[in-house]
């Protein structure tokens, strides 16, 4: 079946879907978080600090920040202003040193140190958002809670049809009906590698790229 014209049917589309996650499992078989952690606590807290930030960034900052805060406790017991100054190359350094001290008050406050491991529970956490509470379920735990909406997988989703939303929380939903849950977690790592490497923001690379004739976007490029 040709898919360079909008399926009508939802086998059709479904088909379409199944298409576009093969070309993804078989361009990105392994890829996953871009952010430098050992565990689940350390991943939240790169999460946070990756607000209005790159990944490349946010890496230079946390192996220093980790060697001087190595467990949760230091976190909990540091000066907001102190901890502001460690992060602040990453931006708005501020709110995220009152997010990351609020967290580790709550995790040990709440959660026994723990961190848990369902969204609802996580959201209770200063800091972790619907998209930090997916990543860390996602990517430390393997828990498909829903599908990380950043602002590739708002980009790529609209060109590739998957949605017609512009609201975070509108994509994951549309995403989440899109696509099986078992590839929720890969399919957003996947797409962001892709959004790094050809359906950049601008001037995206259609000429070589694989889902070009799944793809419907106005600023395509046809081959
Ligand atoms: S064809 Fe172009 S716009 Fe469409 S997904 Fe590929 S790179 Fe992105």
């Amino acid at each position: 079946m040709s898919l360079s014209k909008r399926p009508k049917s939802a086998a059709g589309r479904e088909e379409r879907v199944a298409r576009i996650l093969a070309v993804l499992d078989e361009r990105y078989p392994n890829v996953t978080c871009a952010l430098h952690h050992n565990d689940a606590w350390q991943l939240l807290v790169a999460t946070i600090l990756s607000a209005q930030c790159t990944d490349e960034r946010v890496n230079k900052v946390t192996p220093g920040l980790f060697r001087k805060y190595p467990a949760i406790e230091d976190f909990a017991a540091a000066r907001q202003e102190e901890l502001a100054r460690d992060i602040h190359s990453t931006g708005f350094f501020n709110n995220k040193a009152r997010s990351v001290i609020g967290a580790a008050q709550t995790i040990l406050g709440e959660f026994g140190g723990e961190i848990p491991r369902d969204l609802e529970s996580l959201l209770r956490v200063p800091g972790a958002a619907r998209k930090t509470a997916n990543v860390v379920l996602g990517t430390a735990f393997g828990i498909a809670s829903g599908v990380v909406v950043d602002t590739h997988v708002a980009r790529i989703s609209g060109r590739l049809d998957l949605t017609r939303e512009t609201n975070a929380v509108k994509i994951e939903r549309d995403l989440m009906k899109a696509l099986p849950q078992e590839k929720w977690i890969q399919f957003s790592h996947q797409i962001i590698h892709f959004g790094r490497e050809i359906c950049v923001a601008r001037k995206p690379k259609c000429g070589i790229c694989p889902m070009n004739e799944y793809c419907y976007a106005k600023d395509r490029v046809p081959v």
